[in-house]
C-alpha cells in the first residue's frame, strides 16, 4: 500500500477530535475501503483509457485535447483516488523520449488545441522540470492551451512560491478543492500569486462524508469566489474498488446539484459530470445526455460514439 505522508500543514486542518472530519475522512484509511460492491470496476481507470492510450503517458480520448501523465507521484494519498492503482504501483515520472515521442504526436496532429499535464500531480515535479515538459509543447504552433491539473496547493501551497514562471508559461491552472476548508488564509495567497498569469478552475469531486449537502458545495463555491476561482466541475466518482463508501447514489447526486442551482449564482455552480463506464467519455448529468429510465437506471449518451449506455445505480442500502 502506498505510504504518502501528508503534509503537516494540512494535518493542522484536521479536527482529529471528530471521527467524522471531512479532511480527514479524504486522506485518512478507513477499513471501509476493503469492502467490495457489485458496482467496482476493478480496472475502472484502465477500462476507460485504454483504447485512447498513445503511450505509457499520453492519452487522446477526445479529439481536440490530450493529456499527459507526467508522474505517479502526488503530495497526499486521497483514499477516494480514481487513479488508486497507477498512484500504488508508483511508475516512473516521464522520461525524455516519451516526452519527445509525445509533442511529436501532437505536432503531427492539428486537431489537437489543448495539452492538459496530468498525473499524479505535476506540481510533484520539480520547476525545472516542469518548465522543460511545457515549452516542449509551448513550440507548437497550433497547440492553442497548456492546462495543468493540481491538488498539490492544497496540501502544500508553499509549493505555489516561486511558481510565477511556471503559471506565465500556462494557459489554464485546475485545482482540487473538495471542502470549504481547504481555503485557508494560505491557500488564497498561494492562488492571489498565480492569478495574475494563468485562469484559475476547479473541479471537485462528489463525496460522501465530505461535500454531499446543498450547504457544504455551497460554501465550498463561495470560499473558491473569495480566493477567485471559478468552480467549474463537480465529478460523480468513478466505480473503483474501495472507494464505494465515498459514492452517493446516482438520483441523490443529481437532485443535489439541482437545489444547488436554486442556491447560488450561475457562475459559481459547478456542473455534475460522469465518466460512463467503459471508455465512452464524460457527460454533464443533465437532459438531453442522461434520461432517467428509473430510480436505478438511466440512460448516458456517449459523447465520443453517440451510443445510448445504460447506467445501473447501485441498489438502495
Ligand atoms: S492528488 Fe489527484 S491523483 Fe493524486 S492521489 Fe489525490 S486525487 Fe489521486
Amino acid at each position: 500500500m502506498l505510504a504518502v505522508k501528508l503534509t503537516d500543514y494540512y494535518r493542522s486542518l484536521i479536527d482529529w477530535s471528530d471521527p467524522a472530519d471531512p479532511l480527514a475522512r479524504m486522506t485518512q484509511f478507513s477499513t471501509a475501503e476493503y469492502s467490495e460492491t457489485a458496482e467496482d470496476c476493478p480496472d475502472s481507470a484502465d477500462v476507460h483509457l485504454a483504447e485512447h492510450r498513445i503511450s505509457r503517458v499520453l492519452l487522446h480520448r477526445y479529439p481536440d485535447r490530450a493529456l499527459l501523465l507526467t508522474t505517479s507521484r502526488c503530495a497526499a494519498h486521497c483514499r477516494y483516488c480514481f487513479r488508486k492503482a497507477r498512484i500504488e504501483q508508483r511508475e516512473p515520472d516521464i522520461s525524455d523520449t516519451e516526452l519527445a515521442d509525445a509533442v511529436a504526436y501532437i505536432a503531427a496532429r492539428p486537431l489537437i488545441r489543448e495539452i492538459i499535464l496530468s498525473g499524479g500531480d505535476p506540481l510533484a515535479l520539480d520547476n525545472a522540470r516542469l518548465l522543460e515538459i511545457i515549452r516542449a509543447f509551448r513550440r507548437i504552433p497550433h497547440l492553442d492551451s497548456v492546462r495543468l491539473h493540481t491538488r498539490f496547493p492544497v496540501y502544500q501551497p508553499a509549493r505555489c512560491d516561486g511558481m510565477a514562471e511556471i503559471a506565465a508559461q500556462i494557459d489554464v491552472l485546475i485545482v482540487q478543492v473538495n471542502h470549504a476548508r481547504e481555503v485557508t488564509p494560505r491557500f488564497m495567497d498561494a492562488m492571489a500569486r498565480l492569478r495574475p498569469f494563468v485562469l484559475l478552475y476547479n473541479q471537485s469531486v462528489l463525496l460522501r462524508g465530505v461535500n454531499d449537502s446543498v450547504a457544504a458545495l455551497s460554501d465550498l463555491s463561495w470560499a473558491l469566489a473569495r480566493a477567485g476561482i471559478t468552480p467549474c466541475y463537480l465529478h460523480y466518482p468513478d466505480l473503483v474498488p474501495g472507494t464505494a463508501h465515498f459514492r452517493l447514489p446516482l438520483d441523490q447526486a443529481i437532485a443535489l446539484a439541482g437545489a444547488l442551482r436554486g442556491q447560488l449564482p450561475g457562475y459559481l455552480v459547478p456542473r455534475l459530470m460522469l465518466d460512463i463506464p467503459g471508455g465512452y467519455g464524460k457527460i454533464a448529468l443533465e437532459a438531453p445526455a442522461c434520461q432517467r429510465i428509473d430510480r436505478q437506471t438511466f440512460l448516458l449518451r456517449s459523447p465520443l460514439t453517440g451510443e445510448a449506455i445504460e447506467y445501473r445505480d447501485a441498489e438502495p442500502a
